[in-house]
């Protein structure tokens, strides 16, 4: 690994930041960053940085300050206030306490901090309140973790690293790792750094750039060490593709997902769903498929900060003799209460007698292995299940390192992997973020439309994860890309024509592959075509139907064959309109075929109430467009329109307006609200139309 250092860009951060908050802490952002540029030295907010400097008070008091890294801060991103102040002469002085439980060290650095506003810190604050070095970096670097995490690690440590470095068991983070560094430090402080076994890489230096620069000759040295001594390879009989996975996956994607769902017992909202992503690249395969693949997968995380990420153990599940989805159903059914029993074994050997200063909420496995079809990563919501594949990735790389040294993995053992679980200042992370449709998937049709696009917005804000579909073209790809903008990782664009059933299944397919199954389908993808019955072109006539009424049925039954693989019910809503109600002359073939879809969607409910699905439909009045969007219907039957009326653009809108009683514009977001009435799921509601159109009394369902 390379020294990224650049004196002129340190100096650029010096520039940008070092009037408001001083060259140390410029510095300190700085090389903060180039860690987190490294994913093999810091992931998703791990790793913590300080530096020791002096502030001034509004008295011109001169006051010892610690800024050191504040919990869950990316270091790729950070900026200065990422950095939390601190009194460093009263952190120092709690080393002479002989215990200090969490609360009280929280509480200690709440009271202590030197800007009220600034954010917790690191759980690991106190070791860099305890060593007296000005700058500290500490990472959790695979290559260290690789040595680590072996049954004799501390003599690979010193065979890799030299005798440059002080070698640490391990301590649980927080005040007993700080005492033991600083006592460790005491002892021994002519080195430049510290391993913490099974934890990661401690450095430090009188400047910004020796601490840096310590930690990559460290890693470095470990990682030629490793390299050198990966005489190995993994022994495979058999290897799985990536295309062989990724169909395997999308058939049992949506059942394990189904699975892990938690019952909640409430009666219109049943389960606590989780996101799903997996990870199906050739070398996690070839782990899951090569004979050490079991045994060195299901073993408990690199360090104690991953665990509330992907819990003490993955499930590994083996494929049933039989592929077919009832096997499957079984199989996993089965893994998973085998799971949950032989965590509780293992929670009723370490519970301690008296209260638990927290307590791991959800039990079920994060990070799930499956020969065959790779690994799947389970999260509330694409952020958290992304992280778990994200550690997922480095954890398999260390172990089959590990491996290929013919070496024996050993991570954290029982008794800290269940104190860690259980920490309260662990689950804290966790916390926030309960968005009504957090754990949901929706695809909505049509949605590069007037409509869709205000359904998908609305959807979006609720926190759901929604896959925007439409034809191929412009139209979608920059919906995605606005949505994205807003809503990172949360929108995925999949081309669609709703006429075809080969595409609506690789949809359902592309969606699976990305959050693991669907929750709420919004049919809204439909065309209009204007003129009496006398001049009807029978082909025109049958292209409406084809979007209108098919594309309805297509998108009906794929989320009814998916839902009752899933399992875990499922919603329906289908934009209908107020003309199924009161039809309008010279609107024969939309009409028509909009009646045709909306009692296909009546059928649904009935069809589909015993699997817990709720299939229901809004009727709007016309919704001329979304912002800059504007409707492709209204393009369409518009110009015919204000003809038929005399009007123009801005009297066609003014005559719907004044055309219901409420006087009111319906806009997308109208739409979109009463799309979300019913996949939020406020009453037991199915097979109803809810009207949102002013108040249109000949159209009022019936
Ligand atoms: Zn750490």
């Amino acid at each position: 690994m390379k020294s990224r250092w650049s004196d002129q860009e340190a100096e650029r951060f010096v520039a940008r930041y070092a009037r408001r908050w001083g060259r140390d802490l410029a510095l300190r952002t700085y090389a903060s960053r180039l860690l987190g540029r490294e994913p093999s030295l810091v992931l998703h907010g791990g790793g913590n940085t300080s530096v020791k400097t002096q502030i001034t008070n509004l008295l011109q008091d001169r006051i010892s300050a610690l800024m050191v890294k504040a919990s869950g801060h990316d270091l790729a991103r950070i900026e200065p206030e990422g950095h939390t102040g601190l009194d460093l002469s009263h952190l120092v002085r709690l080393q002479n306490l002989e215990q200090l439980d969490d609360r009280q060290m929280v509480d200690e650095f709440m009271t202590h901090r030197l800007d009220p506003r600034s954010q917790v810190p690191s759980i690991e604050t106190l070791v860099h309140a305890f060593l007296p070095a000005k700058f500290i970096d500490h990472c959790h670097a695979d290559s260290i973790l690789a040595l680590t995490n072996q049954p004799h690690g501390a003599a690979l440590v010193q065979e890799a690293l030299g005798d440059g470095v002080l070698v640490l068991d391990y301590f649980e983070p927080g005040f007993s790792l700080a005492k033991a560094s600083a006592a460790a430090f005491r002892h021994d402080p002519g080195r430049t750094g510290m391993v913490w076994m099974r934890h990661g890489l401690v450095t430090w230096g009188q400047t910004a750039r020796e601490s840096y620069e310590a930690t990559i000759d460290l890693v470095s040295r470990a990682e030629a060490f490793l390299a050198r001594k990966a005489t190995r390879s993994l022994s495979l009989e058999v290897r799985t593709s990536p295309e062989a996975a990724r169909s395997g996956w999308n058939r049992v994607a949506p059942i394990l997902r189904g699975l892990l769902a938690r019952p909640t017992g409430h009666p219109d909202r049943p389960w606590e769903r989780v996101v799903l992503i997996p990870l199906l690249s050739q070398g996690t395969l070839d782990l899951l498929d090569s004979h050490e693949g079991r045994s060195l997968a299901v073993t408990p995380p690199l360090t104690a900060d991953h665990l509330i990420r992907i819990r003490n153990l993955p499930l590994w599940i083996e494929p049933p003799e039989n592929d077919d989805s009832h096997a499957w159903k079984e199989r996993i059914r089965k893994a998973l209460s085998d799971y949950s029993e032989e965590y509780e074994a293992f929670a009723q050997r370490h519970r301690r007698p008296g209260p638990e200063t927290g307590s791991a909420a959800d039990l079920s496995p994060r990070l799930i292995l499956i020969p065959g079809i790779g690994a799947a990563c389970a999260g509330r919501d694409v952020k958290a299940a992304g992280i778990a594949r994200d550690i997922a990735r480095q954890t398999f790389m260390v172990k089959a390192r590990i491996a290929r040294m013919g070496g024996t993995y050993q991570g954290l053992d029982e008794s800290h992997l269940y104190l860690m679980e259980h920490r309260g200042i662990q689950q804290a992370k966790l916390a926030g973020g309960e968005k009504p449709l957090r754990s949901h998937v929706a695809v909505v049709t049509g949605a590069a439309g007037a409509i869709g696009s205000g359904i998908s917005r609305g959807l979006l804000e609720e926190g759901c994860h929604v896959a925007v579909t439409d034809l191929p073209g412009d139209r979608l790809e920059s919906l995605a890309a606005e949505l994205n903008g807003r809503f990172p990782n949360r929108v995925t664009a999949v081309p669609l024509d709703v006429t075809s059933t080969r595409s609506v299944a690789a949809a359902f397919d592309s969606i699976i592959l990305e959050w693991g199954g669907v929750d709420l389908v919004v049919i809204n993808a439909g065309i209009a075509l204007t003129g009496s019955l006398a001049e009807m072109d029978s082909g025109e006539f049958r292209k409406s139907e084809r979007v209108n009424v098919e594309g309805t049925l297509h998108l009906l039954s794929g989320a009814a064959r998916h839902f009752r693989l899933q399992g875990t019910g499922g919603d329906v809503v289908l934009v209908s309109t107020k003309n199924v109600f009161a039809p309008g002359a010279g609107f024969g073939a939309y009409s028509a075929t909009k009646a045709a879809s909306h009692q296909l969607a009546r059928i649904a409910s009935l069809e589909l109430a015993e699997f817990g699905v709720r299939v229901n439909m809004v009727a709007p009045d016309a919704v001329f467009s979304d912002g800059a969007r504007r409707s492709g219907l209204w393009e369409q039957v518009g110009p015919d329109r204000m003809r038929a009326r005399g009007l123009d653009q801005e009297g066609l809108e003014e005559y719907y307006r004044k055309r219901n009683l409420l006087q009111a514009r319906v806009t997308a977001d109208h739409v979109a609200r009463a799309v979300l009435f019913f996949a939020s799921r406020q009453t037991p509601t199915t097979g109803a139309t809810l009207p949102v159109d002013g108040g249109l009394p000949d159209a009022t369902p019936r």
